[in-house]
C-alpha cells in the first residue's frame, strides 16, 4: 500500500501545457479513478506517476519518499495497459515469471508465488497455455497478474479494459473491484468511460485540458457537479441543460446569478401539458425493457431527455407537459460554475 502524493505537477511537450499543475492526494487503498475525455490528459498524469514520463515542474512522493527523478523501477508500482504485451511464445506461467526471474528470486518461491497469483485470477487451469490459446479476458488477467507477482506498492491501470466487448468488460470491471477489495492496494486507473469511473472508484479525478475539474465520491460528483463539465460528462444519458428563462412555471430554488439550469432525465416527470415546467413534444421514444427514454423538443428547439417507467405509454408526435423533481435542480453561472441551490 501506499499514499501518493502530487504537488504542483507540471508536464509540457516543447511548447504545449499538457498538465499545467496538479495537486492531488491518493490515499493508503484507496481507487482513484481518473476520467476524462480523449486528449484530457489522464494518461500523461498516470505515466508521470509511474515515472514514465518526466515531470516539468512540481514534485512527487510516494509514502513520503521524493520520486520526482526516480525512474519507473525505483517506483515499484505496477502498469497495465490496453494491450496485454504478453511474450507470445512463453506460457502463462512463464509470463507471470518472468519479472521475479529477472530479479533473481530463487525458482521456489517463484513457483509459489505464481501458483497463489494465479489461483487468486482463476487463472490455474491454465498456466501451461500460451497467450494465443486465451480468450481476452483470460490475457487481461495474465496481464494483472504479471503486475501482482511482484507484490508491488501501487497499481497502475491505463484503459486496462478498452480492448474487452461490452460484456466482458463488466466481468472484468467486477473482477478488478475485488481484486481491489482482496488486495486493499492503492490503485490509480485510467478510463475515458464514466460508468467505469461511476463503479470502481473510491474517488474520481475528472480532468479536462489537463486541469482537475473536481475530485470527489461517484455519488458527490454525480449529486453536486462543481460545473457544467462534470454535470455532463458524468451520467448517461447526459444531464439536460437549459437557459434559466426557459421554464415557463417559477423554479424556487435556483439562484439569483444563474444562466443555466440543470436537470437530469430521471428527474423529470411527464404529466399535461398546461402543467409541468416546460412543454414540449416527444420525438423519438427509446424502450430498454427496464426504462423507457423520452426525446422531448420544446418550443425553441431545445432537446430534453426524460427517462419515463418501462411501461410508460409515451408516444412519439404526442404533446406533454414536463414536471422537474423539487430540490433537484442543479444551477450554474454564466462561467459555468455550479452554484449551490
Ligand atoms: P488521454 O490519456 O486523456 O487521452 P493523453 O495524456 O494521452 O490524454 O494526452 C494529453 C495530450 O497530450 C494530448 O493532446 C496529446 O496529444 C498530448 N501528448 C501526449 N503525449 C505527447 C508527446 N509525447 N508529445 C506531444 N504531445 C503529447
Ligand atoms: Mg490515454
Amino acid at each position: 500500500m501506499a499514499v501518493i502524493e502530487l504537488t504542483s505537477v507540471r508536464k509540457s511537450f516543447g511548447a504545449l501545457d499538457i498538465i499545467p499543475g496538479v495537486d492531488l492526494k491518493i490515499e493508503h487503498g484507496e481507487f482513484v479513478v481518473f476520467v476524462g475525455p480523449s486528449g484530457s490528459g489522464k494518461s500523461t498524469l498516470l505515466r508521470l506517476v509511474a515515472g514514465l514520463e518526466e515531470a516539468t515542474g512540481g514534485t512527487i512522493a510516494i509514502d513520503g519518499r521524493d520520486v520526482t527523478t526516480l525512474g519507473p523501477a525505483e517506483r515499484e508500482l505496477a502498469m497495465v495497459f490496453q494491450s496485454y504485451a504478453l511474450y507470445p511464445h512463453k506460457t502463462v506461467r512463464a509470463n507471470m515469471s518472468f519479472a521475479l526471474e529477472v530479479a533473481k528470486v530463487p525458482r521456489d518461491e517463484i513457483r509459489q508465488q505464481v501458483d497463489k497469483v494465479a489461483a487468486l485470477l482463476q487463472l490455474t487451469n491454465l498456466l501451461e497455455r500460451k497467450p494465443r490459446e486465451l480468450s481476452g479476458g483470460q490475457r487481461q488477467r495474465v496481464a494483472i497478474g504479471r503486475a501482482i507477482v511482484r507484490e508491488p506498492v501501487a497499481f497502475m491501470f491505463d484503459e486496462p479494459l478498452s480492448n474487452l466487448d461490452a460484456a466482458l468488460r463488466i466481468e472484468m470491471r467486477l473482477e478488478i473491484a475485488k481484486l481491489h477489495r482482496r488486495l486493499g492496494a492503492t490503485m490509480i486507473y485510467v478510463t475515458h468511460d464514466q460508468t467505469e469511473a461511476m463503479t470502481l472508484a473510491d474517488r474520481i479525478v475528472v480532468l479536462d485540458k489537463g486541469v482537475i475539474q473536481q475530485t470527489g465520491s461517484p455519488l458527490q460528483l454525480y449529486e453536486r457537479p462543481a460545473n457544467l463539465f462534470v454535470a455532463q460528462f458524468i451520467g448517461s444519458p447526459k444531464m439536460n441543460i437549459l437557459n434559466t428563462g426557459a421554464a415557463a412555471a417559477p423554479l424556487p430554488d435556483v439562484p439569483n446569478a444563474a444562466t443555466h439550469i440543470g436537470i437530469r432525465p430521471e428527474d423529470i416527470s411527464v404529466c399535461d401539458p398546461r402543467e409541468g415546467h416546460l412543454a414540449g413534444r416527444i420525438d423519438v421514444v427509446e424502450r430498454l425493457g427496464s426504462d423507457t427514454f423520452a426525446y422531448v423538443t420544446l418550443a425553441d428547439g431545445t432537446l430534453v431527455t426524460v427517462r419515463a417507467p418501462r411501461d410508460s405509454a409515451a408516444t412519439v408526435g404526442q404533446q406533454i407537459g414536463l414536471r422537474f423533481q423539487e430540490g433537484r435542480i442543479h444551477a450554474f453561472d454564466a462561467n459555468g460554475a455550479g452554484l449551490a441551490s
